[in-house]
């Protein structure tokens, strides 16, 4: 008797696992898969166009103005305008550590603050690692800049792009939407 009770018990579990698991495989077979494609292209300096160089240099020497005594990172970043006017930032570190700013933020403030109606059309972005020397792997925004280049493209109602500069290449994305997917604008609120 007790055998019996085992062996139905046995069997149950089994048919739970194997009820399961078929759940799973039919979930995974009509879940739509979706993804994004980010598109980006990684240029040689003499592949630049002549404005884009000079946008990379200005964020080359925007890290001179950086203040970073706590992590020795120095970032800088060029914003070029419709008007043809480059405005640049670099990020500033602080004791207490949330109050500081990256370079992208503190040059797409800038550039809001000085010329608030003229659009923003590209940025440019490089940093010198604890060396002091310019980083070899193209420097990526962080997230809360990312926001920002997005809420700036919506802003003027213009793609803009990016630029991100290291000693091995540059890479140009071409609108704000290939580094933040599902980015959070008014649509939503
Ligand atoms: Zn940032």
């Amino acid at each position: 008797m007790c055998c019996k009770n085992t062996q139905k018990q046995r069997l149950s579990l089994c048919t739970f696992i194997v009820f399961t698991l078929l759940c799973f495989a039919i979930i995974l077979i009509i879940m739509e898969k979706l993804a994004f494609h980010i598109p980006y292209v990684r240029l040689d300096d003499a592949e630049l166009s002549e404005a884009d160089r000079q946008l990379v240099e200005a964020a080359k020497q925007a890290t001179e103005t950086s203040y970073a005594p706590y992590s020795q990172f120095r970032v800088g970043a060029a914003v070029l305008l419709d008007n043809g006017v480059v405005v640049s930032g670099s990020n500033q570190e602080n004791a207490a550590t949330p109050n500081g700013i990256c370079a992208e933020r503190c040059a797409i403030f800038h550039a809001n603050a000085t010329w608030p109606k003229v659009a923003v059309q590209a940025i440019a972005i490089a940093a010198r690692d604890t060396s002091g020397a310019f980083t070899e792997r193209p420097i990526s925004p962080c997230g809360m800049c990312r926001q920002v280049l997005a809420e700036t493209e919506h802003r003027y109602g213009k793609s803009l792009r990016v630029l991100l500069y290291g000693t091995a290449g540059t890479y140009l994305i071409e609108g704000v939407s290939g580094l933040l997917p599902f980015a959070f604008d008014e649509s939503f609120l």
